[in-house]
């Protein structure tokens, strides 16, 4: 080709990175992995192939771990642990350190590995994948240092299995790798089994950096070993990327077994572009947004939404973007688009396009390679809210759109979906922008830009996009817990008796739902006893109905979560002033239930409790991350939603206040099931809220049976997050039933809790009623 056809065309020509260095290496290996364990290579077998999706041809035979090997890591991380986190954060900082150099020092191996394995282009592997894997390592180098200093009450977990997908193999392992070493846990991980490569060269680089055996043990397969890692008894805690079918078989599967359990699930992220935006940026971020790893990214911007007035512009100018996209050989520098990662994903893509009848389907004008897994960039329209496309992670390189009139309509359409991972809004108005922002129902947002990442800024969603965050301060708190070891919790039972009543008057309290005492739908009240048999009260028995109209009534009451801290605080004040004021009776209703003498004590912390909420609601703030672009991630708290509690039985007031108080001093909405065996001190506490000027619905009581509300509270789909300290162990029907819409849980999986002591109160609680939505904003023109 002479120079002037190459002004003429203006055509790229070939720029292929060398995979020689990444095949050698394999070669080097034998060609046959088996599983890293202790520090140690098992012997290799052929029980599965990993191959090149832009060709098809063999990479290298990997071992599918046998339950004995799965055994064997989790039994080397158990022994590794404890030395581990005494190494103390400095010396775990020098191996994250060396961890991260060697990353550097290879990385060029590791992109062109990751190319070749996953099928991604050399651009994003060497630019985005890798670097990010570094820094990842980098900054919790710096956690480890900073550990003891910034979290002294807290210690290491134990151990981790961790189990990570094929669209981001050597960043997913990062992500979950470098948080969980730093905080002085060790790991069992399990890569995908399509993309196994890039963590058998990590483990590698373990051995080099000199880490100490069975810190970081991998091992390969399919699910079913990612069932052995779920299911075994001596892991401490899964951390999960993938899709959210398989996260929701996860949250079942654990369920009541004290492990703990972050997911990071799947999305189907709006993508908002306002008639004001900049298009030609935007329309350039789109590319990011879903051609990016060929549209395989939990976080794509899959759901485009584009205001009316500009949307036939739009539309065409993407078309014509579309259709100077590159698809072709990932390894060459000058593709845009490359293989998506196995024939299977391709036939699911194809399948799922093929099956929609609905709107105009535009497959980019690309030349596509006759071999390999390859799609062609697609747009489809004029598709229905409704319609499955609009709804179904395709996680591949189609992007769905649709039109909106009103800011307001933009918002209502972009919360339209089960998940909330991600979502990008472009307008040049930064007062739209800041407004939308923190309407969507999403874990991160990007104004003006798409699908940045940093350590330094959680990451991860709400709803059916799982929980947990991965990155940042935040991220630190899924890899740790307090220090100490918590005593089991002794049921309680109610008093039997049958004295008579010390009160002639009828005393049958009711519940209390959207700020009325209503009779409980069963119709039945059960006896109360006092230590000696005499008859208290009488409490209402509440039933799956009952619990529904609490969560009608919190649902309605969502102008609580719009209120400022300051009005909230002074509420929380209001509700500790009238307790005082009558902390007298209370006392006395304390000590005639529990048969002690603890009741003067218990009101006035309670309302030292209430107080310190007071103080938090307008305190607990977000910070500003430090994120390397030109630009903030602010990282906003936001109230999870409606809270189901089920109240301690041994506090029976304190208790109610110290989840009732941080739920709803962040803004949520609060069902509270009151202490079972002695029910009546929330029943008059409700007396105090309706003196305090709390609205109607944002606080709920209900009395009952524990163990017969557990189950239609945690599984409500209304419900955002149910917390548990019950005496009756309910970690396994609440985490079975949170699995259906994978809202958040806290359970105290029978063990008790110092509800008079610091462990009663603080940041603990604060974390678990509020959600850190990351929102990037870059600036600058
Ligand atoms: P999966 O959720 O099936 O896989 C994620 C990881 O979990 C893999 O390591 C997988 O093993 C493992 N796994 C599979 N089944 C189980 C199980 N029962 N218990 C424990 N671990 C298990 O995702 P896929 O890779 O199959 O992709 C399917 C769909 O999931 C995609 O089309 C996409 O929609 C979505 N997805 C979402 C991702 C995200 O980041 N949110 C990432 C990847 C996929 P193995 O792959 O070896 O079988």
């Amino acid at each position: 080709m002479t120079i002037k056809e190459i002004f003429e065309t203006m055509d790229y020509g070939p720029a292929p990175e060398s995979a020689a260095d990444a095949l050698a290496w394999i070669v080097d290996q034998g060609a046959a992995f088996g599983q890293y364990i202790d520090g140690q290579w098992t012997a290799p077998r052929k029980d599965f192939q990993s191959r090149n999706p832009a060709n098809g041809e063999t990479l290298a035979d990997l071992s599918q771990a046998s339950q004995d090997e799965v055994n064997a890591a989790v039994a080397a991380a158990r022994k590794a642990q404890p030395k581990w986190e005494r190494l103390g954060g400095h010396g775990r900082a020098k191996h994250l350190y060396a961890i991260a150099r060697l990353l550097q020092k290879h990385a060029r191996l590791f992109a062109v590995l990751e190319t070749l394995d996953n099928g991604k282009p050399i651009r994003e592997s060497r630019d985005i994948d890798i670097p990010l894997a570094q820094r990842h390592f980098y900054f919790h180098a710096g956690m480890a240092q900073l550990a003891e200093a910034e979290l002294p009450d807290q210690q290491a977990i134990g151990v981790c299995g961790q189990i990570i997908p094929w669209n981001f193999p050597l960043l997913m392992l990062a992500w979950k790798i470098a948080p969980a070493l730093a905080m002085g846990n060790t790991v069992v991980l399990k890569p995908a089994e399509y993309t196994s490569l890039t963590a058998l060269l990590f483990a590698d680089i373990c051995t080099q950096a000199g880490l100490p055996a069975g810190v970081v043990n991998i091992v390969t397969g399919d699910g079913a070993v990612g069932e052995m890692i779920t299911a075994h008894d001596d892991i401490d805690k899964i951390a999960f990327t993938g899709s959210t079918d398989v996260g929701r078989a996860i949250r079942t599967a654990t369920a009541g077994s004290g492990k703990s359990l972050t997911l990071e699930l799947g999305g189907k992220s709006p993508y908002i572009v306002f008639d004001d935006a900049d298009i030609d940026s935007a329309i350039e971020g789109l590319v990011d947004a879903i051609w990016f790893n060929q549209g395989q990214v939990c976080c794509a911007g899959s759901r485009l939404l584009v205001q009316e007035g500009i949307a036939n512009r739009f539309y065409d100018k993407l078309r014509a973007r579309m259709d100077g996209l590159r698809l072709g050989n990932p390894l060459d520098k000058c593709i845009d688009v490359g293989a998506v990662v196995d024939p299977v994903q391709l036939q699911t893509i194809t399948d799922m396009v093929a099956s929609n009848t609905e709107g105009q389907t535009y497959p980019a004008n690309v030349d596509i390679p006759a071999e390999g897994c390859f799609y062609p960039p697609t747009l489809i329209t004029g598709l229905a809210p409704s319609a499955r496309l609009m709804q179904e992670e395709i996680f591949g390189p189609v992007l769905v759109a649709t039109t909106f009139r009103t800011p307001g309509e933009a918002v209502a359409l972009a919360n339209n979906t089960r998940y909330g991972l991600a979502a990008s809004l472009w307008s040049e108005n930064v007062n739209l922008a800041l407004d939308v922002a923190p309407k969507l129902a999403a874990g991160v947002v990007w104004v003006n830009a798409t699908n940045l990442f940093d350590a330094a800024a959680g990451f991860g969603g709400l709803r059916e996009s799982g929980y947990g965050r991965e990155g940042g301060w935040e991220g630190l708190s899924a890899y740790t817990k307090a220090k100490g070891t918590a005593k089991p919790l002794k049921p309680i039972t109610a008093f039997s008796g049958d004295k008579g009543p010390t009160d002639p008057l009828d005393r049958t309290a009711k519940l209390y739902i959207g700020g009325k005492q209503t009779r409980p739908d069963s119709g039945y009240s059960q006896n109360i006893h006092g230590r000696n048999g005499t008859l208290l009260g009488q409490a209402p028995i509440a039933n799956r109905k009952d619990i529904r109209n609490a969560v009608e009534a919190a649902g309605a009451a969502k102008g609580w979560s719009a209120t400022t801290g300051h009005l909230r605080a002074q509420i929380l004040y209001y509700i500790a002033e009238n307790l005082s004021a009558r902390s007298d009776e209370f006392a006395h209703r304390i000590n005639a239930l529990t048969g002690g003498r603890s009741g003067a004590k218990e009101v006035d912390t309670a309302i030292r409790r209430l107080f310190t909420y007071a103080a938090w609601a307008d305190k607990y703030d977000g910070q500003a991350h430090g994120v390397p672009i030109r630009g903030v991630a602010l990282a906003m708290k936001e109230p999870v939603g409606v809270i189901g509690a089920f109240c301690p039985d041994d506090a029976p007031l304190l208790g109610l206040v110290s989840l009732m108080a941080p739920a709803i001093a962040m803004g949520n909405r609060a069902i509270l099931v009151a202490s079972e065996p002695f029910p009546l001190a929330a029943t008059d506490f409700y007396q105090v809220l309706e003196t305090s000027d709390v609205p109607a619905g944002v606080v709920n009581i209900l009395t009952g049976a524990h163990a017969d509300l557990a189950k239609p509270l945690a599984g409500h789909m209304d419900v955002d997050a149910v917390w548990s300290f019950s005496s009756t162990n309910l970690a396994r029907p609440i985490e079975r039933e949170s699995a259906h819409n994978l809202k958040r849980s806290w359970v105290n999986n029978g063990a008790a809790r110092d509800w008079f002591g610091a462990a009663g109160e603080g940041r603990a609680f604060l974390q678990a009623a509020t959600e850190i939505k990351n929102i990037w904003i870059p600036y600058g023109e």
